[in-house]
Formats: structure tokens, C-alpha cells, sequence
């Protein structure tokens, strides 16, 4: 493929510094054929009657006269998504804004509509985000849905009380219920992972809902599938063959299942290809602990969804009638091992402050840091995928001169890919070359450490800690106990510069 270059790549603003559409971070995209609209909402019902969008094919509306957008609430591969408020009826949203430059390719362009028709298509289903509407303006477009409020899948197992096999069983049979929606409606996900299950409320029988479909797609009987999507752990074994269909998201589903019952991903290993290797050789772990104690009739139904061979795993709707998921089911009310939960919250724990420290260090560099380092990712990008791979960043480096070795190739791909997703996308990226440089001066990783250390004591304190992820709503005590134990190796009970340093470059697995 010829070296095109049509991608742009935002750099994450906080809400701090969010700027109300209509006045991007970065240049705004060519100057439209009619005259350019003022940022005034005042001017929306001019823009929405004269201009019809070319994304959604419907006119162009000011998204602020319809909404007030407020605080951030998350942010993944292709958006961000903030917190709203319906103007005139009060009622809160969640709003997920993707940029228009990120949609400069066709197919670009029929993934955002395709994402838009899904949700559309699954509202109103059980476990399913409520779509509420979508919308577009010069620079974005806007996929408006039910708040949910709740936080992620993990954070409902953590939540107080026993954890047992019974409580599993009904997180699962969420899941699977999602799988089975999904395919009884046509749809195949392809990235079912427990980042993308959220819950409604902090209420504790809240219900789980699925909020991204980004990946899905419209399933086309008998057609083999091949595109490699997916993350890393959850990815099913004909995905990596790339020839599959819908049974793929009964894998995934599976692999979620081991984590509820054990804390840890069943295919592990320090490289994605390790990771794949795993996969494809297909060995599952009921040896260690707790499997012993884990029921056999849950083990079962693992084994059923984690079956190799597509067309004989289990379908989702033969899955939620298996005797372990059943509600009233076999599962017990034994509750599982402690440690179980502790390798989940550090799991999740790590990865979310790693995923923080990242973000500040993004947030805090100069626009002049970032040019040089946005040419070089679209110049990686080979595919215009929007993340880079292996393979890219390999023969990327190489086209520019570097002299680094595959083992030291593999090193960075490995320090940038902290979701451990098998590709690096923009954000990692910047980390990532930020690595090399960091080998001669570590002032940017300095720089987040700062940014937690708002004392400036050489210390990151409980208290400090406590404020950095409550500001980004990720704070509970026990979360912060859980970072703190892990990354506090000399047991001081606060966080220096060198074990902020380790953290940052230690793989994700507890
Ligand atoms: P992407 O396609 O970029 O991965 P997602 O749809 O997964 O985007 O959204 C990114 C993040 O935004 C999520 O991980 C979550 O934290 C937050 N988010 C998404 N949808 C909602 C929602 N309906 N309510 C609350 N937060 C949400
Ligand atoms: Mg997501």
C-alpha cells in the first residue's frame, strides 16, 4: 500500500482544557466550500437547515445547542467520551465524540456510520446501551447514549460483600446474554473484552450493559471474516488464523469468564506473540489455584466456550442454558478465594495508573514535541489503521535509519503496548518514542511523576495519589491500597521517582 497519509491523530484534552466544539486542539480541517459558521451557538439553526453532513448524510447540527457537554468520562481507540446534559429536558447522557479527522479514509467513514446503524439497530435490547441519537458538526460526530454511571465490569466484583461463584455466574450471564443479542440480531461484536461492559449505577444489582461496537459488524451468512480485530488476551484462536465468524465472540466471552473466576487471562505470556502462541495452542490452566475448588461444572462450560474449533464451541443461547450460567443454576454461594480478588484489583488497578501517568505525559507535551512525532506514526501507519503493529513499527524504524536491533524492537513495542492489545496506537506511541529518549533524559516520565507529586516532596503520597485518580474518577480506597502495595516495593508507604519509573515499564500481568 502507497505511503498516503490521511489520518490525522488527536492529543487527548482534559476537561480542564476542553475547548467547546467548533474550536479544535489542533487546525481545524480544510476550510468547507459555504461560508465558515461562527462558534457561536447562537448561529446553530443557520448551520443545521443550510449544510447536510457528509458522515451521517443528515444536516449538521450545533452539538452545544442541543447538549451541554461537560467532564470526560473515558476515552478509547477512536473517541472521546464526556458527559452531557440535554438542553431544555435536564436528562444526563453520555456523548462520544469522534473527530472528524480521524475519518478521512471511505472505510473510515462507513465504520463510523456502521458503529451508529448498530447501536441503533441493538437499542432497546437487554444489556445494550440505549442509544439516544447521533449527530454531526464540522468537526465532529456525536453518538449520544445512556450514562452509565456504574464504572467498569471489574469494578462491580470488587464491590463490597463475598465474591462467590453464584455472583460470577450473573456477571456472565450478562455477557453472554450481550453475545446472544448480538447474533440473534445479525451482529458479530469482535471485541468483547471487560472494558467495553459497564454498569448503569453504583447500585449493587445494576444491570451490565455493552457500550461499544466500534468493532461490530453486520453478519453476512457464510462469509468468512478476516480482518485481524481484537485485543490481545481476549482474541479467539480462528482470528488469528483470519478466517472466522460470529463464534468468535463466545471465545472472548469465555475468556472473561476465566478472569471472573480466577483474576487472571488464561493465555498469557510476556510477548503477544507469546500471548497468540498460547491461544492457538490452546492449553487451559485448571491446575493451579483456585481451580481446584472452582466447581466442575463451571470448568465446563470454559472448556465448552473456550472449544478450538469454531464449529464445535458452544453457541451463546446453548451457553446461557447450561446448568452452571442458569439462573438458579449450579453455581455456588461458596465464596472463591481471596487471592482471586486481589490479582483482579491489581490487574485493574495497574493498568489504570499506568494508563493515567500516560496520559499526563501526552497531555503535557508541546505541540512542537508532538509534530515531529505525529509524522513519523501516520509515516508507521502503513495501513492507516489508526494503531501500528509490530510488523510496521519494525519496518518503520528501519525506514528511518534506526539501527535497533529485533530484540530491542520487540523492547519497545512491548514499553508502548501497555493494553497490551498486540498494536500501539497513538498515545503508546508517543510514550513509546518518548522511551528512547527518555534513555538520555527521563524529564517527560519526570514530568508525570511531578504531576503527581503536587508537593514536590520526591514523593508520591497516598494523599497525592488519592487526588490524581479522583480527579479522573478512578479513587476508591481500595483501589489506591492495591496501587500502592504493588508499586511501593521498599514498603515506605509512599512512591518514589525510581519505583514510579519500574511501574511505568512493568508489564500488566499481577
Ligand atoms: P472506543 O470506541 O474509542 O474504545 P468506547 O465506546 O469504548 O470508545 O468509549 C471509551 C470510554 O468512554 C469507555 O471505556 C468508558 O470509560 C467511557 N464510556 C463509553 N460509553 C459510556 C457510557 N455510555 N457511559 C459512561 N461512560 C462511557
Ligand atoms: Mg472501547
Amino acid at each position: 500500500m502507497g505511503l498516503c497519509f490521511t489520518r490525522t491523530y488527536e492529543i487527548p484534552i482534559t476537561s480542564a482544557t476542553m475547548k467547546p466544539p467548533g474550536q479544535p486542539a489542533l487546525p481545524p480541517p480544510p476550510p468547507p466550500p459555504r461560508p465558515t459558521a461562527s462558534t457561536s451557538t447562537s448561529l446553530s439553526i443557520n448551520l443545521s437547515s443550510s449544510q447536510i453532513g457528509p458522515i451521517l448524510e443528515k444536516p449538521m447540527v450545533s452539538i452545544s445547542s442541543l447538549f451541554a457537554l461537560e467532564k470526560e468520562l473515558g476515552r478509547g481507540q477512536f473517541g472521546v467520551t464526556y458527559l452531557c446534559t440535554e438542553r431544555g429536558s435536564g436528562r444526563r447522557y453520555a456523548c462520544k465524540s469522534v473527530s472528524k479527522r480521524k475519518l478521512a479514509s471511505r472505510s473510515d467513514v462507513e465504520d463510523m456510520r456502521r458503529e451508529v446503524m448498530i447501536l441503533q439497530h441493538l437499542t432497546g435490547q437487554p444489556n445494550i446501551v440505549e442509544f439516544r441519537g447521533a449527530y454531526e458538526d464540522r468537526q465532529n460526530v456525536y453518538l449520544v447514549m445512556e450514562l452509565c454511571s456504574g464504572g467498569e465490569l471489574f469494578d462491580r466484583i470488587i464491590a463490597k460483600g463475598s465474591y462467590t461463584e453464584r455472583k460470577a455466574a450473573a456477571v456472565c450471564r450478562d455477557i453472554v446474554n450481550v453475545v446472544h443479542v448480538c447474533h440473534f440480531m445479525g451482529v458479530m461484536h469482535r471485541d468483547l473484552k471487560p472494558e467495553n461492559f459497564l454498569l448503569v449505577s453504583t447500585h449493587e444489582d445494576s444491570p451490565i450493559k455493552a457500550t461499544d461496537f466500534g468493532l461490530s459488524v453486520f453478519i453476512e451468512e457464510g462469509k468468512s471474516y478476516r480482518e485481524l480485530v481484537g485485543s490481545a488476551y481476549y482474541v479467539a484462536p480462528e482470528v488469528l488464523l483470519r478466517n472466522y465468524g460470529k463464534e468468535i465472540d463466545v471465545w472472548s466471552a469465555g475468556v472473561i469468564l476465566y478472569i471472573l473466576l480466577s483474576g487472571v487471562p488464561p493465555f498469557w505470556a510476556e510477548t503477544e506473540k507469546g500471548i497468540f502462541d498460547a491461544i492457538l495452542q490452546g492449553h487451559i490452566d485448571f491446575k493451579s489455584a483456585p481451580w481446584p475448588s472452582i466447581s466442575p461444572s463451571a470448568k465446563d462450560l470454559i472448556r465448552k466456550m473456550l472449544t478450538q474449533d469454531p464449529k464445535k464451541r458452544i453457541t451463546a443461547a446453548q451457553a446461557l442454558d447450561h446448568p452452571w450460567l442458569k439462573e438458579d443454576g449450579e453455581a455456588s454461594d461458596k465464596p472463591i478465594d481471596s487471592a482471586v480478588l486481589n490479582r483482579m484489583k491489581q490487574f485493574r488497578a495497574m493498568n489504570k495508573l499506568k494508563k493515567l501517568a500516560l496520559k499526563v505525559i501526552a497531555e503535557n507535551l508541546s505541540e512542537e514535541d508532538i509534530k515531529g512525532l505525529k509524522q513519523m506514526f501516520k509515516n508507521m501507519d502503513t495501513d492507516q489503521s489508526g494503531t501500528i503493529t509490530y510488523e510496521e513499527l519494525r519496518t518503520g524504524l528501519s525506514r528511518l535509519g534506526s539501527k535497533l536491533t529485533e530484540a530491542e524492537v520487540k523492547q519497545l513495542m512491548e514499553a508502548a503496548d501497555v493494553d497490551r492489545s498486540g498494536t500501539i496506537d497513538y498515545i503508546e506511541f508517543i510514550t513509546a518514542t518518548m522511551h528512547r529518549h527518555k534513555l538520555e533524559k527521563d524529564e517527560h516520565l519526570l514530568k508525570a511523576f511531578q504531576y503527581f507529586d503536587k508537593d514536590n516532596s520526591g514523593y508520591i503520597t497516598r494523599d497525592e495519589l488519592r487526588q490524581a485518580m479522583t480527579e479522573y474518577g478512578m479513587g476508591d480506597e481500595a483501589t489506591i491500597t492495591e496501587v500502592l502495595d504493588d508499586v511501593d516495593t521498599d514498603k515506605d508507604g509512599k512512591i518514589n521517582y525510581e519505583e514510579f519509573v519500574a511501574m511505568m515499564r512493568k508489564g500488566v500481568h499481577p
